[in-house]
């Protein structure tokens, strides 16, 4: 996580409205090797129209889960943290220096941040035409460690769908071991708290981000969100960096 992307950090601070494209959005767009490790705390940006993942996610989902959830936990976090320390901070510090202990309640600040965090992460990690499989490196890796693409996909939706309750699933790198990894998290708590794991892309598997849409079918949404949404050169650019 040490490799900054100046450009990321002086362009995002520079974009205010919320619908306005974040640069690693643009960046990723274009396939480029910006990465989001490094943020200022601004009130988010979705980077495309919200109606860019409909079908598969709609319009009125992204508006409620953009406009209300998103939004709402930023608005949340600039209630709780200092303004200079949101001025001088970037998100992933404040993330992990509010980072619970095993076993702790996480605080008010950590769930807030976290959750601006893995918002950030969820919408770059989605794109209106996405889905297929990734570019030569990051395809090679996951055959590697999970033996096919096809197995990797259904051990991915079925890990989207174990996961009890609120929370994530994400494709990781593990520094540890080299190997990718699928971990889930609950609530907000996200793996860059783990100086081991590097999210590469993720999935959010609240009910707030399926259910206007797929009800209680959270497979449905698992598997179109996959097949369909997942930017894999946002997740090629964070396996790079
Ligand atoms: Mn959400």
């Amino acid at each position: 996580m040490n490799n900054i992307s100046r450009r990321a950090l002086l362009g995002q601070a520079a974009a205010t409205l919320a619908f306005s494209t974040v640069p690693w959005a643009a960046a990723r767009a274009a396939e480029s090797k910006a990465s989001p490790f490094k943020t200022p705390i601004n009130a988010p940006t979705l980077g495309y129209e919200q109606a860019a993942l409909a079908p598969i996610i709609s319009a009125n989902t992204v508006g409620f889960h953009f406009g209300k959830h998103h939004l709402g936990y930023f608005n949340k976090l600039k209630e709780l943290v200092p303004e200079k320390d949101l001025a001088s901070m970037t998100l992933e510090d404040l993330v992990q220096r509010h980072a619970p202990a095993a076993g702790a309640n996480p605080s008010a600040i950590f769930n807030n941040a976290a959750q601006v965090w893995n918002h950030n992460f969820y919408w770059a990690s989605l794109r209106g035409d996405g889905g297929g499989t990734p570019g030569k490196a990051l395809l090679t890796a996951i055959e590697k460690d999970f033996d096919s693409f096809g197995n990797f996909r259904d051990k991915f939706v079925a890990a989207s769908v174990a996961q009890f309750g609120s929370g994530w699933a994400w494709l990781v790198k593990d520094k540890s071991t080299g190997k990718l990894a699928i971990v889930t998290t609950s609530n907000a708590l996200t793996p860059i708290t783990d100086p081991k794991l590097v999210p590469l892309c993720v999935v959010d598997v609240w009910e707030h981000a399926y259910y206007l849409d797929y009800q209680n079918k959270r497979a449905d949404y698992a598997k179109a969100v996959f097949d369909k949404l997942i930017n894999w050169g946002f997740a090629e650019a964070n396996l790079a960096a």
